[in-house]
């Protein structure tokens, strides 16, 4: 019995970790690493989702949740995105954040770590604000086009300028693009499998690894 139970530790793991990558892939949804709910929100039962507006948020990752989280400074946004690639809430999709005057009603807010008037976003953080757009747009059913995904500088009435002139718009639309098309052919959960299967622990990659665009383009894609 000692040796037959030995024999079958392994192959358990391996179906456990087989057990994790589709558990994982059902959502399509990037995995938020920090959930900090803002009391700066409308409270709906549901709304209807049409846009999603890009912010910068003028700061650091880290002080735009504090920020968002402290009641004085009235303004919040749903989705913001650090540099490294972590993604924080700070308001439910159901709910309206405060981000866009005219806009906050029918849209999702993404702030980006960083300054609008240096640009310098990183590859991790376009990738991972466009992963969570793809979700949205399949979620909601937002057109995909500039109209409905556009800069907090193209509300109408805005005062703001962001994302201003470095944010790489051509960038952004072609990784949420190349998300929507994978999805489309039902290949997003495929590239979960052949990058996670190799790993001998189970749960190893979680967060990292991805689905859809998070690993497109970086030598993943030998399985289309
Ligand atoms: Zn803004």
């Amino acid at each position: 019995m000692r040796s037959a139970q030995r024999c079958l530790v392994p192959v358990v793991a391996f179906l456990l970790s087989l057990g994790a990558v589709w558990g994982q892939q059902a959502p399509n949804r990037p995995p938020v690493n920090d959930t900090v709910l803002s009391p700066n929100k409308t409270t709906t039962g549901g709304r209807a989702i049409r846009y999603i507006v890009i912010h910068t948020a003028e700061g650091s990752y880290q002080g735009t949740l504090s920020w968002f989280k402290n009641p004085a400074s009235r303004v919040s946004a749903h989705y913001t995105v650090a540099k490294d690639g972590r993604l924080g809430q700070s308001v439910l999709d159901k709910d309206i954040a405060w981000h866009a005057g005219n806009a906050n009603r029918n849209s999702i807010g993404i702030e980006h770590e960083g300054f609008a008037r240096h640009g310098g976003w990183t590859e991790a953080q376009y990738r991972k604000s466009a992963w969570i757009s793809c979700w949205l747009i399949r979620q909601y059913h937002i057109p995909f086009d500039r109209k409905h995904i556009l800069g907090h500088v193209e509300v109408p009435g805005a005062t703001h300028t962001d994302p201003g002139p470095h944010w790489d718009w051509a960038k952004y639309m072609q990784y949420v693009d190349e998300c929507l098309k994978r999805c489309q052919a039902g290949t997003c959960s495929g590239k979960r499998i052949v990058v996670v299967l190799p790993s001998p622990q189970p749960g190893s990659g979680s967060s990292s690894g991805a689905h859809c665009h998070e690993q497109g383009g970086n030598g993943h894609n030998h399985d289309d």
